[in-house]
């Protein structure tokens, strides 16, 4: 059965074709600078990729041009072969703990959740319209990436504010990533051939999370009620002192807007070295001699140290460590640094078997008393598997 993944964006469409249930990537792609001049996408098939340039005016077009290529591709012969089209949704709110199937009511609750990802759930509605449009036979899903967070205990989610800011706004702790935890604790426990297992969960890319995991259900993630808390990222400030925007509003006139800019974009590891929101970058800096950029790994790697630390702590101990996403994946020294942070606990790192990129491996000695791992993310495969679920 194929099974097609989306990721809609305001000004993107990324795809993904599965076989189900053989987890079989067909074809791969994106679709970008949609709406905007100068549009194009590219595919991946056969190992082979192929840009093009495009007119695409909004995501529907996009989506015309996808069918089309699936067509030229001999990926599909008829539309209705795609039985299962999975949207990823960054907001849930309280509302899904789980995928569900497209409604005129999911929809209605989506859009009311756009106040919390005004960027994100506004473009996924957007995209699971433009889809309806164009493969209307097909089942059409919603996977949230707060779904998986839903299992936190009240007294984890809320803020000690008022608790009027709960009932009436909605503000609690929601998290992110969610897909992604789940996908590699489900993958963790794999490895470790059982499901009674505690994990820490460690989502480092751009945007950063850090999950407890205990068997199976996320029991505490950093992330709060939107992606800027927790681990500080490329260029989000996570955890700070709330009363320092107040103080700063004040002092230079900022609107909310601005200041919401100030912490989303221009803080994090770029706020702090002035140079760049990439690690890759931060890593260059580092070894020509910048001291911001030392600065801002070590306040980079501290945080993650503390999350792991506080989490171990809360889970009553850890069979293991998870480190994935671009950073988590790629960053050999991000990860010994993280890993050395955590001796105390008898983390004990394998150099040469850290000495790798996004490829699944065991990081750590046999000596180590927490092992940690490297499994590469797949969001995209957790969508599928979901909507093939329900379809
Ligand atoms: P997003 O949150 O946008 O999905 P990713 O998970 O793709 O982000 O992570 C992107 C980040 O991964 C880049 O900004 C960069 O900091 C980091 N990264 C990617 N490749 C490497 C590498 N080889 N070494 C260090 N960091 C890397």
């Amino acid at each position: 059965m194929k099974i097609l993944s989306v990721n809609c964006g305001s000004s993107s469409l990324k795809f993904q074709m599965y076989e189900m249930p053989e987890e079989k990537a067909l074809i791969s792609g994106v679709f970008e600078r949609i709406g905007i001049d100068g549009s194009f996408y590219t595919i991946k098939i056969n190992g082979e990729k192929i840009k093009k340039e495009a007119e695409l005016k909004d995501h529907k077009k996009a989506f015309e041009i996808l069918i089309d290529e699936l067509k030229e591709n001999k990926v599909v012969e008829s539309l209705d072969e795609i039985k299962g089209i999975g949207h990823r949704v960054v907001q849930g709110g309280a509302y899904f703990d789980k995928t569900v199937v497209v409604t005129e009511d999911v929809i209605a609750k989506i859009d009311e959740l756009s106040a919390l990802a005004p960027l994100h759930n506004p473009a996924a509605i957007v995209g699971i319209r433009a889809a309806q449009a164009v493969v209307p036979n097909a089942v059409q899903t919603v996977v949230f990436d707060t779904a998986f967070h839903q299992t936190m205990e009240e007294e984890t989610y809320l803020y000690a504010v008022p608790y009027e800011w709960y009932t009436d706004y909605k503000v609690r702790r929601y998290g992110a990533h969610g897909t992604s935890h789940k996908y590699v604790s489900l993958r963790a426990n794999e490895i470790l051939g059982r499901t009674n297992t505690k994990l820490i969960t460690c989502h480092i890319g751009n945007g950063a999370s850090i999950s407890a995991v205990r068997d199976g259900k996320c029991i505490n993630t950093s992330m709060g009620l939107t992606p800027n808390a927790g681990l500080i990222m490329g260029s989000r400030c996570g955890d700070i002192d709330a009363t320092i925007v107040p103080y700063i509003m004040e002092k230079t006139k900022m609107s909310p807007k601005e200041m919401d800019t100030a912490l989303n974009k221009q803080s994090g590891l770029l706020g702090i070295s002035g140079v760049s929101s990439d690690s890759r970058d931060i890593e260059d800096g580092i070894n020509k001699g910048n001291e911001r950029c030392l600065l801002a790994q070590k306040m980079y790697v501290r945080r993650i140290i503390d999350y792991i630390a506080k989490y171990y702590v809360e889970l009553e101990g850890c069979d293991a460590i998870i480190f994935t996403a671009g950073v988590g994946e790629n960053s050999i020294s991000t990860r010994r640094e993280v890993m050395d942070g955590l001796k105390v606990l008898g983390v004990e790192v394998d150099p040469t078997s850290n000495d790798v990129r996004g490829k699944e491996t065991l990081i750590t000695t046999a000596d180590s008393k927490i092992p940690c791992y490297i499994i590469p993310t797949d969001e995209e495969v957790m969508i599928a598997r979901d909507t093939y679920a329900l379809v």
